[in-house]
């Protein structure tokens, strides 16, 4: 048997304060403006049936075939975990029948893909996403790019670039690998022995590939568009036009196809420099999803929170910090020690943020200093005099000043925040 070891797994992080506090923050800021624009959440299993994927996101796609977590349960079920958040969302469209059909969603968590982690790239990732159901419309395909961008300004990103493009029609695609096919020929000699491979298996994909002399001859090749219906070109151009409309600038990338098969009409991928190999934020689309006999369409994003931090941390954008407690509690005698803990609780019912040390006999001294750390306004300190008195000592922390206060007033004045008078 293996060695007990305490780390994470290759490629998985644990997520803890303070950093924490950044992913709460995006998420709190993201949510709130995903929910502007009239989308509600959803929450889908992490784990489904390993065909939904296979048909949904495409058997030849990298994702699939080579970076799937995919195992047989213990009933012999053939599942694997989500590594894209669509596939699980259009599932439960299709499971809710009529109540979706035209919904709007979003979705936040832990993605699975197992590929050779890097800097950017890990086997558990976090995406926030958001799908948009509808036939295709490209003021709706506008809007999720702007939406996008909306959340991406929010957050203090201003220098990503959108890169948009046109998968084109279903119709469209065998004279678009044709068109391909013939353009490359006359290169194939320089092409990668993958993207000879790929020339016949799936071509598009050879617009994707990262060595050096196959990009250099996806760089003479005509734009895709040239291969695609004058209705395809025609929708691009739409969208295009309405993104001016919504002052959204954007830069067309004929060389864009992203790696999934369900994508139809607008493709885009947002990036950013401060990324290096790994460069997309974030990437979206229009698709057409196929659930057995049904198929369900619609436009949607998803957004990389690991880059997103990788991104503001090079632009050193200032940690998040945690929200201080109003006040902390300090036991100046012992004796005071179990007053203080329903004093704690009477706070925190009322809704005062409220901190204090539950060990009893700490010195007097390490818990104002721990009030001080605390970042708390205020400190109320209790001992035998107060006990006797029945009143509470509440100091200003900021500038030291105290006041012995009977019960009323404490409350009084810890729920206005007013300072001492
Ligand atoms: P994709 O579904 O591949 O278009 O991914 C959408 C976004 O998720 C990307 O733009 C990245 O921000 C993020 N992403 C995808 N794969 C990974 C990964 N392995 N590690 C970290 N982030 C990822």
């Amino acid at each position: 048997m293996s060695s007990f070891s305490s780390q994470p797994l290759q490629g998985m992080s644990d997520l803890r304060a303070p950093e924490i506090f950044q992913w709460q923050r995006l998420e709190r800021i993201g949510t709130r403006i995903l929910e502007d624009y009239g989308c509600s959440e959803i929450r889908t299993p992490v784990l489904e049936r390993t065909a939904l994927f296979v048909r949904g996101i495409g058997d030849g796609t990298d994702v699939v075939q080579k970076e799937m977590y995919r195992f047989e349960d213990r009933g012999g079920r053939d599942v694997a975990l989500r590594p894209e958040g669509t596939a699980g969302v259009m599932r439960a469209v299709a499971a809710a029948g009529q109540d979706l059909q035209d919904a709007r969603l979003y979705y936040l968590g832990p993605m699975f893909r197992c590929e050779r982690p890097q800097a950017g790239r890990k086997r558990q990732f976090h995406q926030l996403g958001a799908e948009a159901l509808g036939a295709p419309n490209p003021a709706a395909d506008a809007e999720c790019i702007a939406l996008q961008c909306h959340i991406l300004t929010a957050w203090g990103i201003h220098d990503a670039r959108v890169q948009l493009n046109t998968r084109g029609l279903p119709e469209d695609r065998e004279a678009v690998a044709a068109g391909l096919r013939t353009s490359l020929e006359p290169a194939l000699d320089r092409l990668c022995e993958d993207c000879r491979r790929r020339l016949e298996s799936n071509v598009l994909r050879v617009l994707d590939c990262k060595q050096p002399d196959c990009r250099a001859v996806v760089g003479d090749l005509p734009p895709v568009t040239d291969f695609m219906s004058e209705e395809a070109r025609t929708y691009l151009a739409e969208v295009q036009d309405l993104l001016a409309l919504l002052d959204i600038e954007v830069e067309s990338n004929p060389r864009l196809v992203r790696g999934l098969d369900y994508y139809v009409h607008t493709v885009w991928e947002i990036t950013h420099g401060a990324l290096g190999a790994q460069d997309a934020l974030c990437g979206g689309g229009r698709y057409r999803f196929e659930l057995g006999k049904r198929a369900l369409e619609g436009v949607g994003f998803a957004l990389g929170f690991e880059r997103v931090l990788m991104v503001l941390e090079a632009a050193g954008t200032a940690p998040a910090e945690p929200t201080a407690p109003h006040v902390y509690i300090v036991t100046q005698d012992p004796c005071a020690f179990r007053e203080n803990l329903v004093l704690a609780q009477t706070l925190r019912r009322k809704g005062i943020a409220c901190g204090i040390d539950v060990r009893k006999g700490r010195p007097f001294k390490k818990q104002l200093r721990a009030a001080d750390r605390s970042g708390a306004a205020w400190a109320v300190l209790r001992g035998q005099r107060e006990m006797d008195e029945g009143t509470f000592l509440l100091k200003h922390m900021a500038d030291g000043r105290q006041e012995a206060l009977a019960m009323p007033e404490l409350l009084d004045r810890l729920a206005g925040g007013h300072a001492l008078a």
